[in-house]
Order: structure tokens, then sequence, then C-alpha cells
């Protein structure tokens, strides 16, 4: 601990080596709380949660804990077969969670944690980890998100921003492990007396729709594992949208009024989306649907002018989010050929759809208990639940690439190059 920053040290040894062979033998990372207030103590699995989440991907064999943590902690860790978690000899006390009735949610900027925090409670705090500048930067910009915090702050929200260069560590850059970005919030939690830390995971990452089927989330191993983690360091677990697509998110965002402090693009500024990028297409193609207007030619040009979004929508197969894009396709007419080649690929109009604009009811186990009455009404009140129906077509999900597919594919590609 530095005045105003906490600094962890990370040390390699042969084992990680061979498995991360860009890691190298010393490295660190650090946080610090952007107004340059003193860091808050910090209890020592809870430093030690950080730790693993930010060093997991790099770990050999073991990861040993240069200090001393509780027997809880230690225990729970056992549930990741992969690896072995020691420490330092000694125990200490853990740490039980608060009855304060205040939660956190890590904030991004985008859609689906304002979403988030469209549907938890007023005096929900949200954190949001700034990544540090450098060089070596990538196009992300942080401006258009930090203006997002602003303007929670302007409506009673106490928003945290803490600076991080963790996504340091890998190499490309990049967060080490999907959670990582709450690791802030959790460093806060013990000054703030949060019960739980929320994310703003939806449906497509959760339940796996984005992907080639369905799957149950809270049978899955990324859910026993952090579920359990947090609730060694005293922390709910909260994912209050795992139950809506992309689709409910964007309507949530169009409809209540906290939406308009969200922009997708993380790369433009603040109210200039860059217009290039995957998320600025996938965004354009499902405003024009929810709002009920004509595909544009230019909406479909941009996969002419974009590489990134090119090769998103031919080298995953499927396509990242390739519902959603059937789901736009098919309620905004038009867009030219482009667009006609593309509803065909995404089988838009040919699967069922509907069901995005509504909620899982089944994910409300994943919303933290002490809100969780409250976010469900608040949810059934924006979206309304998914009908038997719907969820069946959810529940039997799935996508595969074939040759069929690949037929598409093909001529999609000759139209696009
Ligand atoms: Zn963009």
């Amino acid at each position: 601990m530095d005045h105003n920053r906490l600094i962890f040290n990370v040390f390699s040894e042969k084992k990680d080596r061979i498995r991360s062979p860009n890691f190298g033998s010393h490295r660190q990372f650090m946080y610090r709380n952007s107004n340059n207030s003193k860091f808050p103590d910090v209890h020592a699995d809870r430093l030690a949660l950080v730790a693993l989440l930010n060093t997991l991907p790099f770990v050999g064999e073991t990861l040993h804990i240069g200090w001393q943590v509780s027997k809880k902690f230690l225990e729970a860790t056992e549930i990741i077969s992969r690896i072995n978690v020691t420490s330092m000899e000694g125990e200490i006390e853990p740490i039980e969670r608060k009855s304060s009735g205040r939660h956190a949610l890590s904030f991004s900027g985008g859609a689906d944690s304002t979403a988030a925090l469209a549907v938890m409670p007023h005096s929900t705090e949200p954190v949001f980890m700034l990544r540090s500048e450098s060089k070596s930067r990538t196009l992300y910009d942080s401006q258009a998100a930090l203006e997002s915090c602003r303007q929670l702050s302007r409506l009673g929200y106490n928003v945290h921003i803490i600076e991080s260069d963790f996504e340091y560590l890998r190499k490309p850059i990049g967060f080490p492990t999907d959670l990582s970005v709450s690791t802030p919030a959790i460093l806060f939690a013990e000054s703030r007396g949060f019960e739980s830390i929320a994310f703003g995971t939806i449906l497509e990452s959760s339940f796996g729709t984005s992907g080639q089927s369905f799957r149950n989330y809270s049978e899955s191993s990324h859910y026993r594992l952090w579920a359990r983690m947090f609730d060694s360091v005293g922390l709910g677990y909260s994912l209050p949208v795992a139950g809506i697509s992309e689709v409910a998110s964007s309507i949530i965002c169009r409809n209540h009024p906290i939406g308009r402090v969200h922009q997708s693009c993380i790369r433009g500024k603040w109210g200039e989306p860059c217009e290039r990028c995957w998320k600025c297409f996938r965004k354009i193609t499902l405003m024009n649907a929810l709002d009920g207007n004509e595909m544009p030619t230019s909406g479909m040009e941009m996969i002419r002018r974009s590489k990134e979004v090119k090769l998103r929508l031919t080298e995953d197969k499927p396509i990242k989010h390739e519902g959603v894009l059937a789901y736009a396709l098919e309620r905004a007419s038009g867009g030219g050929e482009i667009a006609e080649s593309l509803r065909l690929l995404t089988k838009s109009g040919k699967i069922k759809t509907d069901w995005m604009q509504h909620w899982y009811p089944k994910s409300v186990n994943l919303i933290d208990p002490s809100y969780r009455n409250y976010t469900e009404s608040q949810l059934m009140e924006l979206l309304g639940g998914m009908n038997q129906n719907q969820i069946q077509t959810l529940e039997s999900w799935s996508n595969n690439n074939d040759n069929d597919r690949e037929e598409k594919l093909v001529r999609f590609l000759k139209l696009i190059n």
C-alpha cells in the first residue's frame, strides 16, 4: 500500500512461464482512487480474491498468496481443480457479509450495466474501472464512460471511479478473467459496506445464446466457482439482468429515464459513437428495429467500410449475438441486398425471436436475495415475463454451423468484398 495506491506484486515460477511465456518473472498491477483519496483498508481474503481474479489464467500449478488468509477462503478455492491455492502460514478470521442494504454494481457505461442499474435499488453504488493510459493504447477511449459516470452522479448516484492497470498483465492487452472488472468493487466493498456486487451480464453470455446452444447457467462451472468464491469473502454475486437479452437491455435503455446515460461504443467520444465498430453496428441495427424504421442502406454499407464488422460477421460461426441480429433484421425492413443476404445467413424471420423482448423468470435465483423482489417487479413492469412457449424456444436454442449456413456465408462474403 502506497498512500493512495494499492500495488500487487506477482512473481512467476517455471511452471507458470511454461503456461504463459509472455508473462515474465515479475509483474505488478495497481489500483488508485481517481479522486486521489487514501486507499481504504481491505480484508486479506478480499485481497486474495482480487489476486486470484487477475492471475488465475497465468498460473501453471500453484498460486501462492504471500499473506495470511482465512481457512474459509482456502477451503473455497478447492473448487478450482486446475490449480492449488496456498498462503502464508497462519490464519485469520474470515470476513462476514454485512447487512447494510447497500449494493455495488460493476458499471461500464454500456447498455447492459445501465439496464442493470435501472432495475436495482436506487441506493446501488456503481463502481467504474478506469483503465490506465499507456503508450501502447488500444482504440479504447474512456471519455464517454466517464461522462456516463458524471451523469449518474448528477442523478444522485454515489459513483466510484477506480483506476487500474491489471489489463496489461495480459498480452495482447485484456482482462485476465471476465470478472476482473469487478475487482475495484471488491476492494471498496469493506469501506462502503457493500453486501453484494452485481454485474451487467446478459442472457446471451450467461445462458449461452450468443453461441451454439442454451446452457443452464446456475449449473455451469463458471457460476459455481465465482458464486462460491464471492460468498467466501462475504459478498453476494448478483446478476440482475442475466435473464434478459441484448434486445431487452436496449429496450430498457430506450424507455427508462436513466437509459440516456449509456453509450455502447467504447471508441468514440460521448454522443459521437464511432460508427465503425462491432458494437455500433449491432446498436444501429437494433435501434432501427426498435424504432420501427427501415434499415438505412448506409447502415449496411458500414459492413463494407469496417474491417472489424466484416470479421465479426464472417469469422465467428455462429456470429456472436447472431440471434439479436436475426431479431433486428426481421423488424427493420429494407437495407438492400446486403441486409437481405444477412437475413438469410442469420435465419431472420425463420426463427422465433419474440422471447428476446421479455424477462426469463427462471433467472430469478441469480439476483441477490436482498433485492430480488424489487428487481423482479422492475423487470416485470419494464419487459414482462416470457410465456411458456417463449421459455421453451429459449431453452431449446441451438445454432450450429452446417453446410447450408456455409453456402449462405459464401454468398454473403461475395457481396461485401
Ligand atoms: Zn463504435
